[in-house]
């Protein structure tokens, strides 16, 4: 992973030849550490790191088009359909628990108690209704494959793509020479596609630790004192229900299925860290395919479908969040939610954690949505205008951990799913 591009000698021979996990840590902590010290005017840098999450996008819809065609041509659609209910399923049920999490920890730390807004004054005034659910289901069918594809439609895109590769696996059985040879034709294309891709996240990683660098600086050098005070206490409060729904849930479900949690940690590290980073679940895409079948060993039927739909629909980190700050909304206001309120969150969170877009802070406009289902919805002059306002403050905070476990938690599911299926290399958790 470290030297396979051939730098001469000095500063870009130390580069190449290092190990490049070491260098993206190096990125992110000399990040944090300059971004401090420089403060807002490190935003000079800004364009490096925005390089890098423009060169994974640009990678997210051939990756998820060309994988999700060979796989899906390679698989029975019996059991296509299996590998997606139950990843659906698991999906689901994590996202509920993620938002049960984040109530009990927000409730413990009572985030928000003490901050008494009272006066009324002019916030982010913003109301967002639900969309129907009748219309989001249909609008998984794209009227146009092309245009789907030209705006990064990813459900749509995923749609088109099962439809297009089960068409391929019935035509590679055809009895009809011609057919067959026609179908196992472009059946080579997409995989040739497909690894092509693969090799150029490997390309774009290379410049990865410098775009960690950049965005990181950027974001400490804005934001970072800002994180003190009762908001210290919604970033602490976050941050741990992260991490505990990391090593309860995923290490429960992991071990259930018979996988370190260590290993798995270790091998899908750059896509945490690139999550983290870019808090963008769908630019992190490509990095997490990679860690998954490379790292983890598991098999494309299984991850070229779970992958892409969980960088849509599994928000676990979103969930969480929106579960933390309902509660410090609401306890900033004093209005404390109510036990049937905060049922409440747990139904709309999970609903909007499916809906919110793997983009950087998507997640804080779908918290709206939770808001207006608890009766608490941000309207100028609102006080609940202006607590969301203090959470906006610091949403590039959250909103890098948050990604960070969304990310996180689409491997884990996809390994589980992918043991029941038989989709794993057992060779690749030997050591
Ligand atoms: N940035 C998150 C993601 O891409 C979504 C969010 O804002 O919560 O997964």
């Amino acid at each position: 992973m470290s030297s396979q591009s051939p730098g001469k000698g000095g500063m870009l021979d130390w580069y190449f030849k290092t190990n490049l996990l070491m260098r993206i840590l190096i990125g992110l902590v000399a990040g944090a550490v300059v971004g401090l010290i420089v403060g807002p005017a490190i935003e000079v840098i800004e364009p490096l790191g925005r390089l890098f999450v423009r060169l994974l996008q640009m990678i997210v819809v051939p990756v998820i088009f060309f994988t999700l065609v060979v796989g899906a041509a390679s698989v029975s659609p019996a059991r296509l359909g299996r590998i997606g209910v139950k990843t659906v399923l698991f999906y689901l049920v994590t996202s509920a628990v993620a938002i049960v999490i984040g109530l009990i920890i927000g409730n413990v730390f009572r985030v928000g108690s003490g901050v008494d807004i009272a006066v009324i004054e002019d916030g982010a005034a913003r109301d967002v209704e639900a969309p129907s659910l009748v219309n989001t289901l249909l609008e998984i069918v794209p009227t146009n494959p092309i245009s789907a594809m030209a705006e990064g439609a990813v459900l749509q895109i995923i749609f088109f793509a099962l439809v297009f590769g089960l068409g391929l696996s019935y035509l590679q059985a055809s009895d009809d020479e011609r057919l067959k040879s026609a179908a196992d034709l472009i059946f080579r294309f997409f995989d040739g596609g497909a690894e092509i891709m693969f090799k150029v996240v490997r390309g774009v990683l290379q410049y990865a630790p410098i775009g960690v660098f950049a965005l990181i600086a950027v974001v400490f050098g804005r934001q970072g004192a800002e994180v003190v005070g009762p908001l210290a206490i919604v970033t602490l409060a976050v941050y741990l229900a992260l991490v505990l729904h990391l090593l309860l849930v995923y290490g429960g479900i992991l071990k259930g299925f018979g996988f370190s949690l260590p290993k798995f940690l270790k091998r899908g590290r750059e896509a945490m860290v690139t999550a983290f980073v870019s808090r963008s679940s769908g630019g992190t895409l490509p990095v997490t395919m990679r860690n998954v079948s490379e790292g983890m060993g598991v098999g494309r039927p299984t991850y070229s479908f779970s992958l892409p739909l969980g960088a849509t629909i599994n928000m676990d980190g979103t969930a969480i969040y929106m579960a933390v700050c309902a509660l410090f909304i609401a306890n900033a206001i004093g209005l404390p939610l109510t036990i049937a309120q905060q049922v409440m969150v747990v139904v709309t969170a999970v609903l909007a954690s499916i809906g919110t877009a793997g983009v950087p802070g998507a997640g804080a406009i779908m918290l709206l949505m939770v808001l207006n289902a608890v009766g608490l919805p941000v309207t100028e002059g609102t006080p609940q205008a202006l607590a969301y306002a203090m959470i906006l403050g610091i949403d590039a905070i959250l909103d890098m951990g948050r990604t960070g476990l969304n990310v996180t938690g689409d491997m884990a599911v996809t390994c589980a799913v992918a043991k029941t299926e038989n989709d794993v290399d057992a060779a690749s958790w030997a050591n």
